[in-house]
C-alpha cells in the first residue's frame, strides 16, 4: 500500500487565478467508482495524459483526481511560457546538453505545444490564453549579453531561428532602459496558465472525469487492479498514471532523487497602458539562468507586469508565507530599476510554487510498480515537459508505440541526490552562489 505522506499546500495569492472570474468547482468523489486509468493529479502533465487517453481511445473511462482546485497549482500559478527550446533552468548556459540531447528536447517541447495548439483551434481560445508570439531572452550588462551570444550560436548549431535585438530594439519591445540586448525566440507560446488549466480540465469529458478537492491519500494493489481512496470516495483502476510532480515522493516513490525547488512571482496592479512605452504585451525570460522573468500583460483595458524571480530549496514540499513576502520585497526592486516610468505601482498579488528537478535533469518517467506509470520530475520546465510526459505516460499505458515514449524512456533514470546534510548545504550554496552571480539579471 502507498500512503501519501504530505498533501499540496499552495502559498500565497495566484494573480492569475485573482484576475479570473469565479468558476464552479468540479465536484470531489464521494462515491465508489470503478475506471480503467486513473490519473493522479490535474496539472499539464495529469490533464494531458487524461486528454491523450481520451484521444487514442474515446471509450475509455478515465477519472483525474485533483488534491486542490484546478488552475490554484504550479501548473496554473507559473510564468506562462510553454517553451520549445532548451532552457535549462539550473544549467551554466540554458542549453545544458548535447546537439542530440537538445533535438530530441526540442521534439518533446514542441509535441507539447502542438497539443496547446490544437486544444486552443478546437475551444476557440484567443490570444489572452494561448498567444503564439514567441519569447525574449533580456541581458542587463556584458555578462547577459556574452550569454545571450553563446545561447545564439547554439540554436546556430541546431538550425533554430532567432533575431537579437540591441540596446535600442530592446528598449522599443520592453519600454525599458535597464535592458542592454536582447534576443527574440518565435517557437514559445505564452499563456495565461490559469485559464489555460482550468480551460483544459472543463473541455475534457465523458467518460473522462476530474474530481477536485480530492486527494488521493493512498493505493493499494488487489484483485490486479489498485484501489485509490480518497476523503470521501474509493477508485478502483487496472492502472494508474502519477501526475504529482514532486509529491511522487510523498507516496514513497523516487526517495533521494527529486530536488524540491520553489519559485517565485509577484504581479503588478494595473496601469493605464500609455504610462510604459513599448508593446502592450511581451514576455522575457533572463540571458542568466538564475535572473529574473517578466512579463507584460493586457488586463481589460489597462496592463499588468509580471516579475519572477528566486529558487529556494525546501525539501519539506513546503515554504512559509514569509518566504513569498521577502522574494517579493526583491521583486519590488527589479521592478523599480527596470520600470522607473511606473514609480509607485504596487504589487497586487504574490505567490510561490514548487518544482521537481532531477540532479542529472532528466523527468522521472516511466513504469514504477506494476501498472502505475509516473509523468513526474518537471524540472522547472513543466508546461513542455510534464505535458510531453503526460502524452507518453497515456501512450505507454495503452502499449501504444511512440516516439515520445522512445524519447523518455531513452533518458537515465533520476540519479541519487548526495545524502544529507551535504545536499542541503550544496543545493543552497549552489543556489546563493549563482542568485549572486546572476547579479542585476
Ligand atoms: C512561479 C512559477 C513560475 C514558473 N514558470 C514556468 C514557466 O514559465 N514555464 C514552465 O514551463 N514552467 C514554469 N514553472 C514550473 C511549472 O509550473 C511546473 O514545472 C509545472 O507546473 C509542472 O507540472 P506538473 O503537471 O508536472 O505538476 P503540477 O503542476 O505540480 O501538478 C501536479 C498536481 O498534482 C496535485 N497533487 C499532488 N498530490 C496529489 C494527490 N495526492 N492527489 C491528487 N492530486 C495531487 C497538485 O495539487 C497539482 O495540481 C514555474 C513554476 C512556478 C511556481
Amino acid at each position: 500500500m502507498y500512503t501519501a505522506s504530505k498533501l499540496p499546500k499552495n502559498y500565497g495569492s495566484s494573480g492569475w487565478v485573482e484576475m479570473l472570474p469565479r468558476r464552479k468547482p468540479k465536484p470531489s468523489l464521494e462515491s465508489t467508482i470503478t475506471a480503467d486509468v486513473a490519473v493522479i493529479g490535474a496539472g499539464f502533465a495529469g490533464l494531458s495524459a487524461a486528454r491523450q487517453l481520451s484521444l487514442l481511445d474515446p471509450a475509455l473511462r478515465v477519472v483525474v483526481l485533483e488534491a486542490a482546485l484546478v488552475g490554484d497549482g504550479a501548473s496554473g500559478r507559473n510564468s506562462g511560457f510553454i517553451i520549445d527550446l532548451p532552457h535549462e533552468v539550473n544549467a551554466d548556459d540554458l542549453g545544458g546538453g548535447s546537439l542530440d540531447r537538445s533535438r530530441r528536447d526540442i521534439k518533446l517541447y514542441r509535441t507539447a505545444i502542438g497539443l496547446g495548439a490544437a486544444m486552443a483551434e478546437e475551444h476557440g481560445w484567443g490570444k489572452d490564453v494561448f498567444d503564439p508570439c514567441g519569447r525574449f531572452s533580456v541581458a542587463r550588462g556584458t555578462q547577459g549579453d556574452d550569454h545571450i551570444l553563446s545561447y545564439a550560436k547554439q540554436l546556430d548549431g541546431l538550425g533554430e531561428k532567432y533575431r537579437l535585438l540591441n540596446t535600442q530594439e530592446i528598449r522599443e519591445v520592453t519600454g525599458s532602459p535597464a535592458y542592454t540586448s536582447g534576443m527574440h525566440m518565435p517557437g514559445t507560446v505564452m499563456i495565461q496558465p490559469a485559464d489555460y488549466i482550468r480551460r483544459f480540465a472543463d473541455a475534457l469529458h465523458d467518460p473522462v472525469q476530474v474530481f477536485e478537492q480530492t486527494p488521493a491519500l493512498s493505493f493499494e494493489r488487489k484483485d490486479n487492479a489498485w484501489v485509490i481512496k480518497t476523503p470521501k470516495g474509493v477508485v478502483t483502476a487496472r492502472k494508474i498514471i502519477l501526475a504529482n510532480n514532486g509529491h511522487a515522493q510523498s507516496f514513497g516513490f523516487f526517495k533521494s532523487k527529486l530536488l524540491h525547488v520553489f519559485t517565485y512571482a509577484s504581479l503588478s496592479e494595473r496601469f493605464d497602458p500609455p504610462r510604459l512605452p513599448g508593446q502592450r504585451t511581451w514576455a522575457a525570460t533572463p540571458a542568466l539562468p538564475m535572473g529574473t522573468t517578466i512579463r507584460r500583460i493586457s488586463d481589460g483595458d489597462g496592463d499588468r507586469i509580471l516579475v519572477r524571480w528566486r529558487y529556494s530549496y525546501n525539501p519539506t514540499l513546503t515554504i512559509g508565507e514569509s518566504q513569498v513576502s521577502s522574494a517579493g520585497r526583491v521583486h519590488d526592486s527589479k521592478f523599480e530599476t527596470r520600470f522607473p516610468t511606473l514609480k509607485g505601482l504596487r504589487m497586487e498579488h504574490r505567490w510561490g510554487g514548487p518544482m521537481a528537478l532531477t540532479w542529472n535533469g532528466v523527468p522521472a518517467f516511466g513504469e514504477i510498480e506494476t501498472d502505475v506509470i509516473s509523468a513526474c520530475g518537471c524540472n522547472g520546465l513543466g508546461a513542455s515537459k510534464s505535458t510531453a510526459a503526460g502524452i507518453a505516460a497515456a501512450d505507454m499505458v495503452l502499449g501504444v508505440k511512440s516516439e515520445m515514449v522512445d524519447i523518455l524512456s531513452g533518458y537515465d533514470k533520476p540519479k541519487q541526490l548526495p545524502p544529507q546534510p551535504f545536499l542541503t548545504i550544496g543545493a543552497k550554496t549552489n543556489m546563493k552562489i549563482k542568485e549572486w552571480r546572476s547579479g542585476d539579471e
